[in-house]
């Protein structure tokens, strides 16, 4: 690669050759557009849309637009363009990672594509690190859209559905990467198109998208909903089912690993929950935990199938008999099987929907980036996102000075180094900003700073907006500013009044991070637009990344030296050792990050299906010739794995049988075993699909076509959705199972691709058996109407970022509907015995 560069120039070197003739274009435009009144800048706008409509593209309209821009900022703001802006708006539409260093004015620079993308009326978002960045930019930049007759909206927080709707049909759009996430998992949840609050998603100009992409990678969004409704439920239908009588009440059917109800068994259970019609869609949540609780009863064998150990419900598995620990049944079985046996039934939280950020920003049209540091994790960016980092240069020549690490022996010789360093420039008048990688450690040099008298402050990334203002001030004279990595990013740092002379603003890091790009973010934090300034790490030999990572030449260096406490090496071989020990913290994390994207790739497909299913249902399609499909296929089925063709059993298959269908859909007697003796398996499926479109038939009569068509949408959604949740969930426990197939020899990806997929599978035969049942259970003067699964999905930020779910205080009367979702009275459900 050296050799290469060097002849040929780096790649971001020959790509951004290759837009200066675009540069220039937009430069030789300036006098003409200099010369146009404001109400004919803003008419350009217009006259743009036309030539698109007529056939022209973005590329074509994009130097005249770029100008126009540029002309407006300069009338509203008071700031032109610099060309290396412009190289930086191109690169970002065409759909790249622009890497400006800090200060280069990068939120200046994404009007330009920002406008230009607009023009075509499908959205533009710009994504920032929080809601303050959001609102701040939004005003800020709204004013050069709003010149040219564009409309933005800002998402933040606090916004109703209405308010963010109105900011998604806005033509620019800013808000956080969680509200833009959230709002794609909350309008795959809506039971109304109309309720939805996004378009279709565009482009995207994602500010620190490192951070963003890299850094946030690991923590998927997650909406969850309480899981602590059902525990006491699984209780009342284990207590229930305990009061039933074999072969009455209920069959055990082995090979379909089911227990179901007879006739019997049904009234028994309408009776009990006080129900008009046990089969009926709104009792799904109740003929859920029955079923499972029948199930955990009277199919699932103590000290065989599970083991009781220490008051917990302990899996056994199957073919090795070995104890499976931490590891639990999915949908509702493991918490039946706790009820049955008298412990704990462990509450869980439930995950209603969730995508990660890769996932989310991978879906728009087209995506772009901005950062003053991404070329480190350029390949990341190329092989998962097909992001491609140009470095834009700067505007003026970086004049910081970037010295090289200082090494201690002791984390404490280290610390003494930086307070009288930080005591020195403060005599000075020089400001001093101090990263920190912990809030532990801006304490520990708080005090000590407090100690000697030094005024100073600490900012944590709690309080964006204060921070904001707190940080615009650490370049003024004699300012000590403490901060960890993430507090008053994106707020600009200028020089105070007779700062150039005393050197500008010095950085100070007090530890390594694992990862390059973080330091060099905070480096970044001085010298902008050509400031004066210097930075230097400080370091020991106890930190982490030392301790860890470490090469052992530089532990001999020192005991060789004998470094007393308060003396240091500085040298190029420690900044070489240290690069190396980051490269290869860097090279593991890609591959974990990888490892992840690998299992979310599953999921994502899924969801992907799953949503476009919903989609089509909530656009109001016309479902009657895939539920015509669906009953073929669960008769078909139905009958596949009832019938062995052995001539011994066949009789007792067709028993079975015959209950199963009946379960589903078959009138009581209807069928009678002694018919079917007669009859190929063929000639059973057609005698079973006789029937069925014939009920199917009758059905549509007596509701009438178009009421049929809703109904059946309405099932199909609710089913859908709760076995999609329920899916997530169990998703869930075999990711966290799963890494122990590693022992097995087994590849855990593969593994959790394989298993996903057949867990997949399943839940989708099992939407379509459901729907069946339910269409076929139909009452015309209960039909059911579109009701949400689950009622409140509120979630919230707490103040680490991470996302938890809200809690819902508010009181359920006795008679009210319990919140389960269940449709019985609380008194009769969950609140049973309260
Ligand atoms: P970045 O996000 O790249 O670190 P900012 O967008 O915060 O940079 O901008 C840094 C500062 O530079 C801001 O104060 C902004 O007003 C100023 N600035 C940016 N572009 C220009 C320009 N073309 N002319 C004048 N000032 C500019």
């Amino acid at each position: 690669m050296g050799i290469f560069n060097k002849i040929f120039g780096s790649y971001s070197e020959r790509e951004v050759k290759r837009i200066l003739p675009l540069v220039d274009k937009i430069d030789s435009l300036e006098e003409s557009i200099k010369q146009l009144s404001d109400e004919e800048l803003k008419g350009k706008t217009l006259e743009f849309k036309n030539r698109l409509n007529n056939g022209e593209t973005l590329d074509d309209v994009l130097a005249e637009a770029f100008a126009v821009v540029r002309e407006a900022s300069g009338r509203v703001l008071g700031m032109r363009h610099y060309r290396e802006q412009l190289i930086g708006g191109v690169v970002l539409h065409q759909g790249r990672i622009s890497e400006m260093k800090t200060g280069e004015g990068k939120t200046l620079v994404a009007t330009l594509p920002a406008y230009l993308n607009a023009l075509s009326e499908k959205g533009v978002h710009i994504v920032t690190v929080n809601d303050y960045l959001a609102k701040r930019d939004k005003e800020w930049m709204g004013q050069i859209y709003e010149f040219l007759g564009l409309k933005t909206g800002v998402i933040v927080h606090e916004l109703n559905n209405e308010e963010r709707r109105a900011a998604y049909n806005s033509d620019i759009t800013y808000g956080t990467n969680n509200e833009f996430g959230f709002d794609y998992l909350r309008d795959n949840m809506v039971i109304y198109k109309e309720e939805r609050v996004q378009r279709d998603l565009n482009f995207s100009i994602v500010d620190e998208v490192d951070s963003i992409l890299i850094d946030e990678a690991r923590t998927p969004l997650i909406i969850s909903g309480e899981g602590d409704k059902s525990t006491e439920f699984y209780k009342i239908a284990d207590f229930f089912v305990k009061t039933l009588k074999g072969e009455t009440d209920y069959t055990v059917d082995e090979k379909a690993k089911s227990v179901m109800l007879t006739e019997e068994g049904i009234k028994k259970a309408e009776k009990y929950f006080h129900l008009e019609n046990y089969a009926d869609a709104e009792n799904m949540e109740i003929q859920h935990h029955v079923t499972q609780a029948l199930k955990a009863n009277y199919q699932m064998k103590i000290d065989k199938d599970y083991v009781v150990k220490s008051g917990e419900v302990v899996i056994v598995d199957e073919f090795t008999g070995r104890i499976m620990e931490g590891r639990r049944y999915s949908d509702g079985l493991h918490q039946a099987i706790e009820a049955k046996e008298g412990v704990k039934v462990e509450k869980e939280s439930k995950t209603l929907a969730t995508i990660t950020f890769q996932n989310y920003f991978r879906m728009y049209n087209k995506l772009s980036g901005m950062t003053g540091t991404a070329l480190t994790e350029e390949v990341e960016f190329r092989e998962i996102y097909g992001l491609d980092v140009i470095v834009v240069p700067t505007h003026r020549a970086i004049a910081r000075e970037d010295q090289s690490d200082v090494i201690y022996k002791t984390e404490n010789g280290k610390y003494k180094a930086i307070i009288k360093e930080i005591e020195e420039s403060y005599k000075k008048g020089q400001p001093v900003l101090v990263g920190t990688v912990s809030i532990e450690n801006s304490e520990l040099l708080s005090a000590m700073l407090k100690k000697k008298g030094v005024p100073h402050q600490v900012l944590n990334a709690k309080y964006h907006e204060q921070e904001a203002d707190i940080i615009s001030h650490a370049g003024e004279k004699g300012m000590v500013t403490i901060a960890t990595n993430m507090a008053g990013r994106g707020t600009d740092i200028k020089l105070g009044e007779g700062v150039t002379e005393v050197g500008g603003l010095k950085i100070i890091g007090t530890e390594r991070h694992e990862s390059r790009r973080i330091d060099n973010q905070l480096r970044g934090r001085s010298g902008r637009q050509g400031d004066p300034g210097a930075s230097r790490f400080y370091l020991s030999l106890e930190d982490d990344l030392m301790r860890i990572f470490g090469s052992e030449k530089l532990q001999s260096l020192v005991d060789k030296l004998g470094l007393e406490e308060d003396e240091a090496i500085e040298s190029n071989m420690v900044t070489k050792a240290i690069e190396n020990a980051q490269k290869k913290v860097e090279g593991n994390n890609f591959d974990i990050r990888k490892t992840l994207l690998g299992y979310d790739d599953v999921m994502n497909k899924q969801r992907e299906i799953i949503y476009a299913q919903r989609s089509q249902v909530l656009s109001g399609e016309n479902l009657k010739e895939q539920i015509s499909l669906m009953i073929e296929e669960t008769i078909e089925a139905g009958v596949k794995t009832h019938i062995s063709g052995s001539e011994d059993t066949f009789t007792e298959e067709l028993k079975n049988l015959v209950n199963y269908m009946e379960d589903i859909f078959v009138p009581h007697k209807m069928v009678k075993v002694e018919e079917l003796e007669k009859l190929s398996n063929e000639e059973i499926i057609d005698k079973y699909e006789d029937i069925a479109f014939d009920l199917y038939e009758e059905k549509e009569k007596s509701f009438g076509e178009e009421q049929m068509r809703e109904i059946e949408r309405v099932i199909l959604l609710r089913i859908v959705d709760t076995k999609w949740m329920d899916h997530i969930d169990n998703m869930d426990h075999l990711k966290q199972g799963i890494g122990l197939r590693a022992y097995k020899q087994q590849d855990p990806t593969q593994a959790y691709q394989f298993e996903g997929s057949n867990m997949f599978d399943e839940m989708i035969f099992n939407i379509k058996v459901d729907t069946v049942k339910f269409l076929m259970h139909v009452q015309s003067e209960r039909a059911p109407e579109r009701e949400r699964v689950v009622k409140e999905t509120a979630t919230n930020i707490d103040s680490q970022g991470k996302r938890v779910p809200v809690k819902n205080d508010n009181k359920i009367g006795r008679n009210d509907p319990c919140t389960c979702g269940s449709g019985v009275k609380y008194k009769n459900c969950c609140g049973r015995g309260v």
